[in-house]
């Protein structure tokens, strides 16, 4: 569903990305883990094109990523994305932030919007939020908020950058259950995380990054219990 090939990435001088190869397929959940600087977030933005790739391609579902227009919008509609901060519309209600999407990309009617927002809302666990403003929500249920504004369209693939972070540690489960949930009902996902719970109980493959390179992939318990490269082996053991 997600094919990355040879990609390169610079900023200015400096390569952030070198010789990228991926395949995600679909119902895939593949977590990205690597230290600070490593590239992590500058694959997940080249995915999205929230950032230009240098050279190389990035297909999804068999399309080659688009440069800019129409065409750009439908793919960013296809991959949905969730950053640490939580980026929700500040003046608009939680019902707002959700059916923004689908009634002026998705061309939806509002009233179908809404009624298809509040089932996602009540899918995340913050239906009872639908009228308030993000400022009025914890940290954790705008985190599941920013994943049902992803979910309203309808993506084919999910990308999470850090999506824990910034929360406070009683509001960190509350959200990976519901990405738990979501690798459960066969969403393909790319989850950028520190959390190694996560990455045990829901990736099926684990992808290490150093120095913008992928230095290993192997199955959760495979890389945790023998990872192969030294740099691996490093990174896991400053973990505790
Ligand atoms: P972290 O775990 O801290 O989030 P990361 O693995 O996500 O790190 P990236 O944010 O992808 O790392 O950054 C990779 C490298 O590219 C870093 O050295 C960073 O300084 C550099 N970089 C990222 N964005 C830019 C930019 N807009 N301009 C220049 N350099 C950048
Ligand atoms: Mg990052």
């Amino acid at each position: 569903l997600v094919v990355v090939e040879n990609v390169q990435k610079h900023y200015g001088d400096f390569q952030a990305l070198t010789d990228i190869e991926l395949t995600i397929g679909k119902g895939e959940v593949v977590v990205i883990i690597g230290p600070s600087g490593s590239g992590k977030s500058t694959l997940c933005r080249s995915i999205n094109r929230l950032e230009t790739i240098t050279s190389g391609t990035i297909r999804i579902d068999g399309k080659d990523l688009p440069a800019e227009g129409k065409a750009l919008a439908a793919l960013r509609a296809e991959v949905g994305m969730v950053f640490q901060s939580f980026n929700l519309f500040a003046h608009l209600t939680i019902l707002e932030n959700v059916t923004l999407g689908p009634i002026k990309v998705r061309g939806m009617r509002r009233a179908d919007a809404e009624r298809e927002a509040m089932e996602i809302l009540t899918r995340v666990g913050v239906e009872k939020q639908a009228s308030k403003l993000p400022a009025q929500l914890s940290g954790g249920q705008q985190q599941r908020v920013a994943i049902a504004r992803s979910l309203a369209m309808h993506p084919k693939v999910m990308l999470f950058d850090e999506p824990t972070s910034a929360l406070d540690p009683e509001m960190i489960n509350e959200v990976l259950d519901v990405m738990i949930g979501l690798a459960k009902d066969g969403m393909t996902m790319i989850v950028v995380t520190h959390e190694m719970g996560f990455a045990r109980k829901a990736a099926d493959r684990v992808v290490f990054m150093a120095d913008g390179q992928i230095v290993e992939q192997a199955e959760p318990e495979e890389f945790f219990t023998n990872p192969k490269s030294s740099r691996a082996k490093d990174f896991l053991s400053k973990l505790i």
